[in-house]
């Protein structure tokens, strides 16, 4: 029989490339998206798959609405993927970022247990959960201290999603998934921020990058890996909890460094902590400076995970190399700038 997802986030990163996994594996892919003045499915079009899944009006603030979807779609497993996904923002909306991706999850959970118990779950947990890391790297077992509301609300997010496992016996896992990236990454964040700033300054269309905290350490994978992770993780016969990481940590003036170089843009360094400066060898332009106002009030530091579990239990491993990961996004951005195609 063919079995039925609903996916709550489709139209962001993780949600296009989680729809064609799907897809692929002859799934009926239902996207559960939110009430906007035009659908911003550019992610799906990228793909390929914007006609082959079908949508259904969502908003994880309103429990009539979840139930009725529920209700309605019948899923055999649905995957919570929507949020206020941006750390940043998180400190100016955290009340917002409180509901959504805290309380929201337990509008989901309710849903599913007094419409659908035998729906299996699926938590879109954060690496952020740790946040001022407590050992390195972080594993299943050690204990979180988050350090932003995005952070605490994931959390609230993360042990809802354990409780209902062990309250009421439903099928849910929470996925705590390090950082990762690819060309379909939201233009905010750091790794998308430089991409397609370097391509921009590379083809002329930009003089400058403005960057915060150079030193803060990532453990950076390809979504595309991500989501096989998700997968394997609900078709376990328990829920649980697991870690998806590569273990490898690089620093956000690496990640520059990669993608400079995969541009060909001859990047050397000056200067030291907030008077640093990325200039251009050959010409001697400034193309990287630092804005302090993009520091944080309170930072991560390093993030950096132990998938063990996951690769024992689940047999999963990440496939895309940190080297590759980054030139395919620089490729694909100036690519784009070049053909016209940049959607967001
Ligand atoms: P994106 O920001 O790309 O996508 C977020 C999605 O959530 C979008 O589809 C957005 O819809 C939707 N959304 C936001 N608010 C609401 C709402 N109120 N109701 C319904 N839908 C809403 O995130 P990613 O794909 O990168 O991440 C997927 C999930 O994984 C998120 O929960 C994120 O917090 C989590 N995560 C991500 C990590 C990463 O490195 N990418 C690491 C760890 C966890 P719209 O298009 O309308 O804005
Ligand atoms: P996060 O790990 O979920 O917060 O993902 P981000 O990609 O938003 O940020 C990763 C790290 O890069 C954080 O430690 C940020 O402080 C740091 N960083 C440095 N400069 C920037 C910037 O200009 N934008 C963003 N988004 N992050 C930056």
């Amino acid at each position: 029989m063919t079995k039925r997802a609903l996916i709550t986030g489709i139209t962001g990163q993780d949600g296009a490339y989680l729809s064609r996994l799907l897809l692929e594996r002859g799934y009926e892919v239902w996207g559960a998206v939110r009430r906007t003045a035009s659908i911003n499915n550019w992610r799906l079009v990228d793909l390929g798959i914007a006609g082959d899944v079908q949508f259904i009006e969502f908003d994880l603030l309103e429990f009539s609405n979840v139930q009725k979807v529920i209700e309605k779609t019948r899923p055999d497993e649905v995957y919570n993927l929507a949020a206020q996904s941006f750390v940043s923002a998180s400190f100016e909306l955290p009340i917002y970022t409180g509901h959504v991706d805290g309380m929201g999850v337990t509008l989901i959970l309710e849903a599913i247990r007094q419409v659908s118990p035998g729906t299996r779950f699926y938590q879109a947990s954060s690496s952020e959960m740790f946040g001022k890391a407590q050992a390195v790297p972080q594993r299943e077992s050690t204990s979180f201290h988050p350090r932003s509301p995005y952070a605490v609300a994931k959390l609230y997010g993360h042990w809802i999603t354990v409780n209902y496992r062990e309250s009421y016996g439903l099928h849910t896992c929470s996925g705590i998934l390090f950082n990762h990236e690819s060309p379909l990454r939201g233009s905010d964040f750091v790794t998308r921020k430089i991409t397609l700033g370097l391509a921009r300054i590379k083809r002329g269309e930009a003089s400058e990058l403005r960057m915060g905290n150079l030193d803060a350490k990532r453990d950076w994978g390809f979504a595309g890996d991500y989501v096989e992770g998700m997968w394997r993780m609900v078709q376990q016969p328990e829920g649980d909890d697991y870690i998806l990481a590569t273990g490898e940590v690089h620093s956000v003036q690496q990640f520059i460094d990669r993608a400079a170089e995969a541009l060909g843009i001859p990047l050397v360094w000056e200067g030291e902590g907030c008077d640093k400066i990325g200039i251009d060898r050959k010409t001697g332009n400034r193309l990287i400076s630092i804005d302090p106002s993009l520091f944080r009030p309170a930072e991560v530091d390093i993030s950096v995970g132990d998938a063990s579990k996951a690769q024992s239990q689940l047999g999963w491993q990440r496939q895309m190399s940190f080297a590759q990961l980054v030139e395919e996004m620089a490729t694909r951005d100036e690519q784009r700038l070049q053909d016209g195609s940049l959607r967001y």
